[in-house]
């Protein structure tokens, strides 16, 4: 039986959601759904991903109503051979030569001139497309399975956190997507690094897994984009649209307060008094005690905090809070990508102290 929703201005038609686990029998029933232009919710090593065929633009539509996403914010595509680049990429530069050598399969997602063919649904207009190969064994099989690049962008509800266990996928894609693989938790559990390497100099427009560090390692010029950490105004047009967007919002408002670690500390206690009607909920990665709050542990240091973080968000509105206030320890490495995200979930809106 299928029942007609009326969401976001389209009409989506209401599915029953096979939930399927890792097993090579399932894998090639999500692969030939994918093949027959239909939608499937994969694990990946960062964050779930809602596949469609690359090549069927009919097909990566229906990931855009599924997830009521604006259209012009594009999709990746997911590969499970490196030979695949070349048929999606029109040219491979050679510091993308050398990325791709270091760091695909991995949490990696490299931006190239695109091949004309890959159809507009998937690259929202751009002539440019984001490429990645997922490490992930489950995510890999199925892209073989499938025998087709996948398309895919995270598997949550446009705007809410990105999902890093099964069930947070199970809750937004129940009804939508046509199968969810269930693979358990995600172990980076922020989305991959996106880097353009389209030009000379490779920019990274989303931190994640790979880290600036790790870059330079490679290539001693590559930098970091300013709107990673900055909001994108009304009149500018960033290198990577989901840049102005909203993002992991839980229901609860957030706030993020940085600064000396004794000060953070007196400024979220003032704050849980000011708002002594409201659930609050706060986020750490100290054995911080606050009164009156839920207090959530996010891990020891920042990979742990990133593998935490989404799941977290959604946990404090299980949990009925209306405010989160989230605290964090500004490292190298994972510390730019925990940043970034929850700069994003709170709308920018930080507290210096
Ligand atoms: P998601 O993994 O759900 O965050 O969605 C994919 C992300 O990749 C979005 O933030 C897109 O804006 C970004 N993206 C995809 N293709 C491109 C591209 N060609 N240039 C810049 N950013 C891209
Ligand atoms: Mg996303």
């Amino acid at each position: 039986m299928f029942l007609y929703k009326q969401e976001w201005g389209a009409i989506i038609i209401e599915k029953q959601t096979k939930i399927l686990t890792s097993s090579p029998e399932d894998i090639r029933e999500a692969g030939k759904i994918i093949a027959e232009g239909g939608i499937v919710a994969f694990p990946t090593e960062t964050v779930y991903g809602l596949g469609a065929s690359a090549l069927n633009g009919n097909a990566v539509k229906k990931i855009f109503a599924a997830k009521g996403r604006p259209s012009d914010n594009p999709l990746i595509v997911h590969i499970a051979d490196k030979k695949q680049i070349s048929e999606i990429a029109e040219e491979i530069t050679p510091a993308a030569e050398k990325l791709i050598n270091a760091f695909m399969p991995g949490p990696f997602t490299i931006i190239l001139k695109k091949k004309q063919y890959i159809p507009d649904e998937v690259t929202a207009g751009l002539d440019t497309v984001g490429i990645r190969f997922p490490e992930n064994e489950t995510a890999a099989a199925l892209i073989k399975a499938a025998g087709v690049p996948v398309a895919a962008p995270s598997a949550n509800l446009s705007g809410k956190p990105s999902p890093t266990r099964a069930k947070h996928v199970k809750d937004d894609m129940t009804g939508r997507a046509d199968a969810i693989i269930d693979g358990g938790d995600c172990g980076v559990g922020v989305e991959s690094t996106i880097v353009d390497a389209s030009g000379e100099t490779p920019v990274i427009l989303r931190p994640g897994g790979i880290t600036l560090e790790d870059l330079r390692a490679v290539i001693p010029s590559a930098r970091v984009d300013e709107h990673v950490l900055k909001a994108v105004s009304d009149d500018e047009k960033p290198k990577c649209p989901g840049m102005k967007y909203t993002h992991y919002s839980p229901d609860a408002d957030v706030i993020v307060v940085e600064g000396e670690r004794s000060a953070v500390r007196a400024e979220i206690n003032r704050l849980i008094s000011e708002n002594r009607n409201k659930t609050i909920g706060v986020l750490t990665m100290y054995e911080s005690a606050y009164d009156d709050a839920v207090i959530l542990s996010a891990g020891k240091d920042n990979k742990e905090y990133a593998k935490n973080l989404f799941a977290a968000l959604r946990e404090f509105d299980a949990l009925g809070a209306d405010m989160i206030f989230a605290e964090f320890r500004e490292t190298d490495g994972y510390g730019l990508a925990v940043k970034n995200r929850l700069y994003r979930a709170a709308g920018n809106n930080v507290i210096h102290v």
